[in-house]
Formats: structure tokens, C-alpha cells, sequence
């Protein structure tokens, strides 16, 4: 089903073009790398491949489950490929950037979720890349412990975890997760002394008590850093956009936020989990 309504001006945006762009094209591109800027067919790739950063997607670009918003194909992942973090790391050696964002496909069918290779792939950018601070977008590892510990183990300077929609919605939007599982998720990185975040998309059908309802429950369970931004529909047959919300909405969504306590609160129609990601490394950012 397609989105019935037309895209309002807030939601248009420049072009990739320009020579920091064809460096990080070429770059992905020789390292054989994914990432989530175009697997999601994300609205900011003009701007942030043009300033020299992507977020890259690991364990592979074809994911286990099949969200309902979720542009990255589902079906039979390849085989691990144990090299991947150390490509991983030169890429981002290479891009020469302060800050980095990886996340991945979820692998259900491994032992391990891909603990491993998450493990792994931060302490190879670290090793290579001392200086660049490391934002790492994970997926719920069925919230086992010692995978999500995995991680943790590896010191990334802020672990996300998205909770994507509000608690009525999770069902029909990412069926194979669970809403209060993804919260626990964030319970147990918080206890494990990690900077948490987490996102949430606008238009899908949620109602404003239902959004605030998440930002307390996210609040309680430890997240220090929320990204609110508007669903885009990837293509038809993904779930359709209910409503773009006003610029205005997503401000008072980011005062509320604040009103909590929550340490950082990035909400706008553009934004997506990974946008301005350098930003919420430093606590206290913005205030
Ligand atoms: Fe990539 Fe995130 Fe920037 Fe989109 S917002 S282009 S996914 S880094
Ligand atoms: Fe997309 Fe992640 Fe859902 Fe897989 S688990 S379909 S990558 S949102």
C-alpha cells in the first residue's frame, strides 16, 4: 500500500554531490562494506557522506527478520565473515573522522546473535582508530545477556538500542521484537556503565500519549539520548506513512523529552538514529 499523502516541503533535501561524497562512495565500496545510509535509502546521505561519515551495517546485508519499515532485505544471511571487522576498522581509518556509527543486520539464525563479530569489530576500530569515538547501533540479541555483555565488554562510547514505535505498534511494525524486551535491553547496557540511546519513528500511526508513554518508559529504563524523526515509506510494499508530523510536534516531543530528564533529546522530521551521532557522545550536550 502507498503512502496516500504528499511529502511536505520540510522533508526535501540536497543531492549527494561533491568530493567528500565520492570519497566515502569509494571507500565502502573497495573495503566491500554496506551501510544502513543506503540500504535504508536515508534522506541525509547528501549531507553526511558529504561530510565524510556513513554508518556502516555488519554481519552481512541480509538480516533475519523483516521489520515492516525496513528497507534492508530479509531472508538466508551469508556466512560470518570473520574479516570484516578489520575492513571495518580501515575504512574508518581511512575516512578520517572523530566519531564513527556501525550497526547491523539481526543474525537470529547464530548462536551468538553476532556477539562476536560486534565484539570483534569494536575492538578493531578502536585498536586502529584510538581517537575516534565509536556510537554502536545493536539489535536486541533476544535480549540474552551475555551477548548484549559482549558488547559492553567492548567499551563503545554510547550503545543504541532503537525501540523504533510506541508499545501498541511494536507488533505490527517490527514482529519479530518485543517492546518491553528492547527496554531491557537498554536496562542491562545502563548497568553495565554504557551511555545509552535510543530512537523512535513519527507516522506510523501512534498517538501523542503514546509517544510520551515511550519517552518515560525509556526514561525508566536508563536511556540517556533519544532521536525522534519521521518514517519514510522505503517502498510500497512496506508499511505506509499514517501522517508527517508538523516541525512543531516534534519540538514539543523534545521538550517533554527534557521535562523527564533525559539527557539529550535530537527530534525533526530528518532526523534518523545515526544523524548528528557525533553530538551524543558528550553529556550534557546542547544545554
Ligand atoms: Fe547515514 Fe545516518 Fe547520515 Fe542517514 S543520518 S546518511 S543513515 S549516517
Ligand atoms: Fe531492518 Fe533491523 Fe528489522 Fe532487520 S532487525 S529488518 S535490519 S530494522
Amino acid at each position: 500500500q502507498e503512502s496516500k499523502i504528499k511529502k511536505p516541503d520540510w522533508l526535501r533535501v540536497k543531492l549527494p554531490i561533491g568530493e567528500s561524497y565520492k570519497h566515502v562512495r569509494g571507500l565502502v565500496d573497495q573495503h566491500k562494506l554496506h551501510t544502513i545510509c543506503e540500504s535504508g535509502n536515508c534522506p541525509n546521505m547528501g549531507e553526511c557522506w558529504g561530510a565524510g561519515t556513513a554508518t556502516f551495517m555488519i554481519l552481512g546485508n541480509v538480516c533475519t527478520r523483516s521489520c515492516g519499515f525496513c528497507a534492508v532485505a530479509t531472508g538466508r544471511p551469508d556466512a560470518v565473515d570473520w574479516d570484516e571487522p578489520q575492513r571495518v576498522a580501515e575504512a574508518i581509518h581511512l575516512m578520517k573522522v572523530k566519531h564513527a556509527v556501525i550497526t547491523s543486520v539481526d543474525r537470529d539464525e547464530l548462536k551468538d546473535g553476532g556477539s562476536i563479530i560486534w565484539h570483534n569489530t569494536i575492538k578493531a576500530v578502536k585498536q586502529l582508530n584510538p581517537d575516534t569515538t565509536l556510537e554502536t547501533l545493536i539489535p536486541d540479541f533476544k535480549g540474552k545477556q551475555e551477548d548484549i555483555q559482549r558488547v559492553i565488554d567492548a567499551h563503545p562510547e554510547v550503545v543504541s538500542h532503537n525501540i523504533e514505535t510506541v508499545e501498541r505498534l511494536t507488533r505490527q511494525v517490527r514482529i519479530q521484537a518485543k517492546y518491553w524486551r528492547s527496554m531491557e535491553v537498554i536496562s542491562i547496557l545502563k548497568q553495565g556503565g554504557m551511555r545509552t540511546k535510543s530512537g523512535i519513528m513519527m507516522g506510523l500511526g501512534e498517538a501523542k500519549e503514546e509517544v510520551f508513554q515511550t519517552l518515560r518508559d525509556l526514561h525508566n529504563a536508563g536511556c540517556d539520548v533519544v532521536t525522534i524523526g519521521q518514517y519514510l515509506q522505503p517502498s510500497k510494499k512496506h508499511l505506509p506513512v499514517q501522517r508527517f508530523v508538523h516541525p512543531d510536534e516534534f519540538a514539543e516531543y523534545r521538550e517533554f523529552g527534557y521535562s523527564l530528564g533525559i539527557d539529550y533529546v535530537e527530534s525533526g522530521p530528518l532526523v534518523r538514529s545515526s544523524y548528528h551521532s557525533e553530538r551524543h557522545v558528550i553529556p550534557g550536550y546542547g544545554k
